[in-house]
């Protein structure tokens, strides 16, 4: 199957929003397609009726598209592969690899009370095996219909199991990421592969789907390895080629346990409201687990033509909030004014230009412009700009240093030289002005430029002011200095 050109899959289960590490398994997936010219593939695991939700499919479908991760094929839909899997199950049982047990839940919490007692493993002690079937049919009849006599309950139906071969021995495959992994077939039990209503579990749907798919690599997280025999095992029952195998290692919470919702957010779409640029989090999730030396930024075609997954780290990779905000900050540095407008507005706040009435669009973005410089993501911009709409007051203690008649005096004369030409001024303009007014009343730039910047914004930090007074707009500019002047005037008594 090597030789061939590569097919992998991502397989989520809609069971909740697309996950930073199912993010992370469908990126690697992508690139490793992309690198070898192979196909990706998306495989929608939908089998658990009960957890399944339609609203979950939508999301992870929109979030994968938010990362640039489209599907080469239509997505296989496990659940319409049922009588496939139903007939292969069947194949299974023709040729004595499988078998149904009719083993009630409480026979067999009884047999694991016994071997707890006698201190052995948690298998499945194989009751009812083709071997030892006489007693089963007894109980229960062939199709379990009627309630058995002698005590024993009968579940309805029956559970399908796997039947272990004896000469398994250990099993070994040579994972793509860990090297050679080998598991003792004495750890495996004869597992159940469908449940007594008839669902089939998913070692064996998974299997069955990745060979009809043609998948050649399994690219998924480390905690399938355990998975990953019995899924062996199955491919050799059902005669199915078998393909190789990469377990890429876990996300980590700074407490080094797998990352949790009490660390941080975990849904990619909170990533997206929160305001992180898409291709930010494709390459920080990259980096997180695979390296090419020390670069953190790579652009997409440089990731799609050196990734390897040997290049993958063995060892879980904790993820960095400081980091990834970083990348972020990299990213919105590059990006156009416009785009990251569309895309605060779309994920964001879509209602940004009723909560900041004060701006049209093409303030808006100039502001962006602005702030993106500042901000490690478009919310921190959109709470600046909404700031900026209606600034609060500033602390006493940070106007203080102002309250002089020499910085009243400075900022009136500002505001008279600009009011005498009532035009847009370019901000190399305001610029020269300001420094001609500090250099004729012997003072400093800062002793002008901070107070503008706190009438402008009530913050003692924010982007150059001259720009700030022209996104603002001349007039709301000049008002607002106004009022700074009014207020240190009257707070100077
Ligand atoms: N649906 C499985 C999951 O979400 C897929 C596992 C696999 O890739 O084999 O974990």
């Amino acid at each position: 199957m090597s030789n061939q050109t590569p097919r992998v899959r991502f397989a989520p289960s809609p069971t909740g929003h697309l996950h930073v590490g199912g993010a992370r398994a469908a990126i690697f997936n992508w690139l490793f397609a992309r690198h070898l010219n192979g196909a990706f593939l998306l495989r929608i695991e939908d089998t658990d009726r009960e957890r399944s939700k339609p609203e979950y499919l939508q999301s992870i479908l929109a979030a994968l598209e938010w990362l640039g991760l489209a599907s080469d094929e239509p997505p296989v839909i496990q659940s319409e592969r049922l009588d496939e899997h139903k007939r292969l199950m069947q194949k299974l049982i023709d040729e004595g690899k499988a078998y149904k047990c009719y083993c009630s839940v409480q026979e067999l919490e009884s047999a694991k009370e016994q071997e707890i007692e006698t201190g052995s493993v948690l298998k499945y002690p194989g009751t009812c095996r083709p071997e030892n079937m006489g007693r089963k049919k007894e109980l229960a009849g062939p199709d379990c219909s009627s309630k058995p006599e002698g005590g024993d309950e009968c579940i309805e139906g029956y559970a399908i199991r796997f039947k272990l071969p004896f000469s398994s021995g250990p099993i070994s495959w040579d994972d793509l990421v860990h090297g050679t992994i080998t598991v003792d077939a004495d750890q495996l039990d004869d597992f159940i592969i469908a449940r007594s209503d008839g669902t089939p579990m998913y070692n064996f749907v998974v299997v069955a789907d990745d060979a009809y798919m043609n998948i050649s690599h399994i690219i998924r997280g480390e905690e399938h390895i355990s998975n990953t025999p019995k899924q062996i095992l199955l491919y050799q029952a059902l005669g199915f080629a078998m393909p190789r195998f990469a377990h890429i290692p876990l996300i980590l919470g700074p407490s080094g346990k797998k990352l949790s919702k009490r660390d941080n957010a975990v849904a990619v779409i909170d990533y997206q409201k929160e305001g992180y640029l898409p291709e930010a989090l494709f390459n920080y999730l990259v980096r997180l687990g695979w390296s090419h030396g020390d670069q953190e930024l790579f652009t997409r075609q440089e990731l799609i033509s050196l990734f390897a997954l040997s290049d993958v780290n063995k060892k879980g990779a904790i993820f960095d909030l400081v980091k990834l905000n970083w990348v972020n900050s990299q990213y919105m540095h590059a990006a156009d004014n416009a785009a990251l407008y569309a895309e605060l507005i779309k994920y964001v706040d879509s209602d940004l230009l009723q909560k900041a009435p004060l701006f049209k669009e093409p303030q808006l973005i100039e502001l962006i412009g602005l702030y993106k410089k500042r901000c490690h993501t478009l919310k921190e911009i959109r709470d600046e700009i909404v700031n900026l709409n209606e600034p609060g007051t500033p602390s006493p203690a940070e106007l203080q240093p102002f309250q002089t008649p020499e910085t009243i005096a400075l900022l009136e004369q500002f505001v008279a030289r600009v009011e005498s030409e009532p035009r847009q001024w370019p901000v190399v303009e305001l610029t020269t002005l300001g420094k001609k007014l500090v250099a004729s009343m012997n003072t400093k730039f800062p002793n002008l430029a901070q107070p503008i910047r706190i009438a402008l914004t009530g913050k003692t930090a924010a982007p150059g002011v001259f720009e700030l007074f022209n996104a603002i707009g001349t007039q709301e500019s000049l008002k607002r200095i106004k009022q700074c002047i009014e207020h240190l005037s009257r707070t100077i008594e």
